[in-house]
């Protein structure tokens, strides 16, 4: 069974993706509840992993989620649950002609459109932080 894609934190504040160790505990907290609440939705006695996709600009540290993933499920359904993370790409869009491209975030200030050469700019992924499923038993 997999649950569906659903965001576990609002990432659209930039700056709180910055806080460190914390962060990584409450988002982690978050994820958890997601999760036993989508595994308990659907009757699950075990939860197997979690695959989750997290943008490349925000600094969640892969090792320490699943630390904390491991101490906070301890009891729960979800222990000892893998946690499979993708990263997301950081990629802009351009205001001028729509176009989409990829790109370096610390290189913003050269960054060009590749197809029109604006240099206005929107970022479109790279800061995500949602389950994109979790496998049960
Ligand atoms: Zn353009």
């Amino acid at each position: 069974m997999r649950a569906s894609a659903r965001p576990w934190t609002n990432s659209a504040n930039g700056s709180a993706l910055l806080s460190g160790a914390m962060h990584e505990l409450s988002v982690t907290e978050s994820l958890l509840q997601v999760v036993l609440r989508h595994a308990g939705a659907g009757g699950a006695v075990r939860v197997v992993s979690v695959s989750v996709r997290i943008g490349a600009l925000s600094d969640l540290v892969n090792e320490w989620m699943q630390r904390y993933f491991d101490y906070l499920s301890r009891g729960t359904i979800a222990e000892g649950a893998r946690i499979r993370i993708e990263r997301i790409p950081v990629t802009f869009r351009c205001d001028a002609c729509g176009d989409h491209f990829p790109a370096d975030p610390r290189s913003r200030e050269t960054i060009r459109c590749p197809r029109c050469a604006s240099e206005a700019m929107t970022l479109a992924t790279g800061r995500e932080c949602f389950v994109e499923g979790i496998e049960v038993v």
